[in-house]
């Protein structure tokens, strides 16, 4: 096992890839990204597979990315969790909002939530998400319910002190919440006007990505999330409910996303090819290729063994992204 240096800090890292296709460029860069910083803190690093959403998993690709991820040497440090088998954790938490009123039954359908925005004059733009228009927030008038959302405005408005070594703060003047990203700076987000009411179980029964992740990056006492950029737009929903759930919140890094010649994010649902890991040739290209996505250097890694060249981006990421966090 490539261990640089034995856990010694109360850092816990993660990588939690959704099992819909093998490791390809783009999220490699995510695992390498929070390997290395667990590393540079001499934390542990674990490894989540976030298939609760069976329709989008492929078959075996579990099993697949964790090999993948030892042929590069990136070995968790604890025995993998699945998310599928995590149900009853998702469910205490969802009870125990819906005790505190922070969440309630949603009889919506996709139709019902269109006619309502129609009728608000909330014309669809392209690329603006329009929040839910708050139907079903005085109860479900006799329907069945369907899902279940977060009361986002309610848990906004109690605003208790945030609790986690990065603790975002509420700009009082417009709601919203500021929070610091260790690659990307100050960031902010209206969260009652532009992401309103979300859903934390689906029509389906499906958990929502959005309660799954804080559930368990709150039981698995994660400190640090070391993640892809395009999941930045997530961080403060992810924030809220870790504050209505009594969970500390972690400190967050979004990496760079790995484009394709045309700029779009290189991901599977856009056919993004699996990484090549049969050699320990393979396995150090690719890991280069996501070191240089990171602005690490990679010129003198072509002759080094693949657990010298994961030790030299450590140095090289420590003297980056340590700052004070
Ligand atoms: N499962 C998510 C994905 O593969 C990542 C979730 C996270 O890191 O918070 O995109």
């Amino acid at each position: 096992m490539t261990r640089l240096q034995t856990p010694t800090s109360s850092y816990a890292g993660r990588f939690a890839p959704s099992p819909t296709g093998p490791l390809h460029a783009g999220s490699l860069v995510a695992a390498l990204a929070s390997w290395l910083d667990a590393r540079a803190h001499q934390g542990r690093w674990l490894v989540r597979i976030e298939d609760i959403d069976p329709p989008r998993c492929m078959a075996g690709a579990d099993d697949l990315i964790l090999q993948q991820l030892a042929a590069c040497g990136l070995r968790p440090d604890e025995t993998p969790v699945w998310q599928s088998r995590r149900c009853s954790f998702y469910e205490q938490a969802l009870q125990q909002l819906l005790a505190r009123r922070l969440a309630y039954a949603c009889a919506c359908t996709r139709r019902d939530i269109e006619m309502a925005w129609e009728r608000l004059g909330m014309e669809r733009q392209r690329h603006v998400e329009r929040p839910y228009p708050g139907t079903c927030r005085a109860g479900l008038q006799g329907r069945p319910a369907r899902a279940w959302r977060f009361a986002t405005e309610k848990a906004a408005r109690q605003a208790l002190p945030f609790d986690g070594q990065a603790a975002p703060a509420w700009d009082a003047a417009d709601g919203s919440l500021l929070w610091q990203d260790r690659r990307l700076g100050a960031q902010s987000q209206d969260l009652v006007h532009s992401v309103g009411d979300f859903v934390l179980r689906r029509a389906d029964g499906l958990w929502a990505y959005q309660l799954a992740v804080v559930v368990d990056d709150g039981l698995q006492q994660i400190s640090h999330v070391v993640r892809g950029e395009d999941l930045t737009d997530n961080t403060p929903r992810q924030m809220l409910l870790q504050q209505a759930l009594g969970l500390a919140t972690p400190v967050y890094l979004h990496t760079p996303l790995v484009r394709r010649a045309d700029g779009e994010k290189l991901s599977k649902q856009h056919g993004a090819r699996s990484i090549d890991t049969s050699t320990p040739q393979a396995c150090r290209a690719a890991l280069a290729a996501a070191a240089a996505a990171l602005g690490l250097p990679v010129a003198d890694c072509t002759h080094k063994s693949l657990a010298d060249a994961l030790a030299l981006w450590v140095q090289a990421w420590r003297a980056n992204y340590n700052h004070a966090l």
